[in-house]
């Protein structure tokens, strides 16, 4: 709410913000592969918080041990920990671009922290929702055991990150889905039939 001025002065700001699609869905879905067609096709910029999250982890920075005992128990990582490298990410690639967040916010201090320290460089403006059954993003995950190397990658692990996805993460999508940003799509089908149910209605 606010007068016509207030409006426009916050139109403007919004107009020099990064604008960002969040890209969510329990583990194994298929976010990473459907945001790397987005890159290669629709020039969309592709940050994973997970992937983040693993790179500051190899570094054995301060925060490696905290960040590597959160991944192996499907635990979600201090929101501080994961805006900072998000934020760093952006700037180095420039904030003027579209960028697909991937696999964040996870739970609703991810969700305020955003909005704490992000409110001033990013804008955004949907939300995409992969939706899939726990049996099929297990046979996913399972599937990708045999060469990702991540410790999160098995069955018990899985199990943890179902948990922490349905009493956490979906929640966060409730309140985006309130808000009428959400772009629900049915995750089932093979790579080119979910990109292109994926790209109808899109903001690109
Ligand atoms: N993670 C986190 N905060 C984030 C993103 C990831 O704490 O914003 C941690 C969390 O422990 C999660 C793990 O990193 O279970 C793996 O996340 P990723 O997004 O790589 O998994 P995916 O959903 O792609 O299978
Ligand atoms: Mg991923």
């Amino acid at each position: 709410m606010g007068t016509a001025h207030t409006r426009q002065m916050s139109t403007k700001a919004a107009n020099n913000l990064a604008k960002v699609t969040f890209v969510l869905g329990g583990p194994g879905c298929g976010k990473g592969t459907q945001c790397q067609l987005l890159v290669e096709r629709d020039q969309f910029v592709h940050l994973s918080a997970g992937d983040l999250l693993r790179e500051e982890q190899a570094t054995d920075s301060e925060d490696s041990k905290l960040i590597n005992d959160h991944i192996k128990e499907g635990k979600i990582v201090p929101v501080e920990i994961t805006c900072r490298l998000l934020l760093k990410a952006m700037q180095k690639i420039g904030m003027n671009k579209r960028f697909l967040i991937d696999g964040f916010p996870r739970n609703e201090d991810n969700l305020f922290g955003w909005q704490k320290e992000m409110e001033d460089f990013a804008n955004v403006d949907q939300v995409i929702f992969f939706e899939l059954s726990e049996e099929d993003m297990l046979k996913r995950i399972m599937h990708r055991a045999k060469t990702s190397g991540r410790a999160d990658d098995n069955v018990e692990a899985a199990q943890k990150r179902f948990t922490t996805f349905n009493t956490e993460t979906m929640k966060v999508i409730d309140h985006f889905d309130e808000k009428n940003i959400v772009h629900k799509i049915d995750a089932t089908g093979d790579i080119e039939e979910v990109y292109t149910d994926l790209k109808e209605g899109l903001i690109l």
